[in-house]
């Protein structure tokens, strides 16, 4: 059997790849060795950048049954003094919808688009001869390919079999999430805590409807390196005086207890081998001062849809790839680098807070630019301002009333 494009992985990064190749005339099969709704460790949170992206890609969001649309953040800093942060009203600017229902609809529409989605079935071994790249798919053998998208995410499977001879750790960060019920009316607003023992990382609880919210926390491997001081932390993490007075008595923990590492070395990341091309936590793409990355992924998928549907040789396209990814990453990435040293501290965490709460102005600019509406370091880099980028409307715009 043979298609022009396999990709490799379900999540948003493998979804938008599929969908920005959808009509382009090529044969495109995606595989997920999982069945779908299927749940992944995850904030849940979308950023603008998110919620843009999966409007350009023709996601319906709005028809989304668990969607929170989130209109302000409150920051709890590390002093324990909270301000809170609007976002604009033109539009989405950030929203919460659990990955479990997020990613299924982003599979419909790559279904929809006529794609060749086929779930359960899961990546075991590449090979390549001179022109031709063949996978072997469990359930269903042996498949030939030109160009190989691997969206298989933080531990990618496809990356480890071909031996890249990389050691780095799978992520710079380790989070964990937790669903909650019985939030009390008047606290499900998303709270964001820089608690001092856990910086430049920090807990949050996203609202979702009906008294739910996910609940988690982010660190830094480098700093809190062992698993079990991690898996202590979860532990710990609903007898912390804010957060447990933030979130009231009646919490119940729903669901199972998730942790996941979440790779952010875009800069140092092999991209690319000979017909494979990484796409989203497969190529380390998150950021790496929040551990956003469903942006990220939906934006790199779209980049590999593209620079394939160029239709160039396979140099051509991985060097395409690449040299678009970093046009768009690298700068954020190096800006993501220098801001979480500055975080790292309590003191620096406190400074820069209050500094951004400053006025009504800087805490809706500080809110639109944490929750990616603009790049990291779009400041430094002019070539990216465009007319309307510092005041441009959130997503869904036209077709929500919010
Ligand atoms: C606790 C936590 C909280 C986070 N919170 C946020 C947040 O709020 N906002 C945000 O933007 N980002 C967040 N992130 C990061 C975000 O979850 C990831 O960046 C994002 O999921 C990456 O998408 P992806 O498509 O690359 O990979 P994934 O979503 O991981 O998808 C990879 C897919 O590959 C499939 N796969 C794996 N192996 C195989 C195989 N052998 N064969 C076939 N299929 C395979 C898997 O089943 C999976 O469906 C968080 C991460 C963590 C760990």
């Amino acid at each position: 059997m043979f298609y022009d494009v396999v990709i490799v992985g379900g999540g948003p990064a493998g979804s938008s790849a599929a969908c920005s190749m959808a009509k382009s005339g090529l044969s495109v099969l995606l595989i997920d060795k999982s069945e779908f709704p299927r749940d992944k460790c995850c904030g849940d949170g979308l950023t603008t950048m998110a919620l843009r992206l999966s409007e350009e890609l023709g996601l319906n969001i709005e028809n989304l049954k668990n969607l929170e649309v989130v209109n302000e953040a409150v920051i709890h800093f590390p002093s324990g003094k909270r301000e809170i942060f609007p976002l604009p009203k033109k539009g989405m600017f950030a929203a919460i919808v659990p990955r479990a229902e997020y990613d299924l609809a982003l599979i419909d529409l790559a279904r929809e688009l006529m794609v060749d989605v086929r779930l359960g079935l899961k990546f075991s071994s590449i090979n390549f001869d001179e022109e031709k790249t063949f996978l072997n798919i469990e359930g269903m053998g042996e498949v030939e390919t030109s160009f190989v998208i691997a969206a298989d995410g933080a531990w990618s499977p496809v990356r480890r079999s071909l031996d890249l001879g990389e050691e780095q750790p799978r992520g710079e960060w380790l989070a964990f999430r937790q669903y909650i019920s019985g939030v009390s009316s008047g606290s499900n607003d998303l709270h964001v805590w820089f608690e001092k023992d856990l910086l430049p990382g920090y807990a949050w609880s996203f609202p979702l409807p009906n008294g739910k919210a996910n609940v988690g926390f982010g660190v830094l491997k480098s700093q809190h390196s062992s698993a079990s001081e991690t898996a202590q932390l979860a532990r710990e993490l609903f007898n912390r005086k804010s957060i447990s007075e933030t979130l009231g008595s009646d919490i119940k923990l729903e669901g199972r207890q998730t942790a996941w590492p979440i790779p952010a070395r875009i800069n140092s990341q092999q991209l690319t081998n000979r017909s494979v091309i990484f796409v989203g936590d497969a190529a380390a793409s998150t950021d790496i001062l929040t551990g956003e990355g469903i942006g990220q992924a939906l934006l790199t998928g779209i980049l590999a849809g593209e620079a394939i549907k160029s239709g160039g040789n396979q140099k051509t396209v991985t060097s395409l790839y690449e040299k678009s990814v970093k046009g768009h990453l690298l700068a954020d990435h190096r800006m993501s680098v220098a801001l979480q040293k500055v975080l790292a501290h309590p003191a620096g965490a406190e400074n820069a807070l209050r500094l951004a709460s400053l006025n009504q102005w800087s805490r809706r600019n500080f809110a639109r630019w944490m929750f990616e509406d603009y790049p990291r370091a779009l400041l430094f880099t002019p070539k990216r301002w465009k007319k309307g980028v510092f005041d441009s409307e959130g997503a869904y715009n036209r077709k929500l009333d919010l």
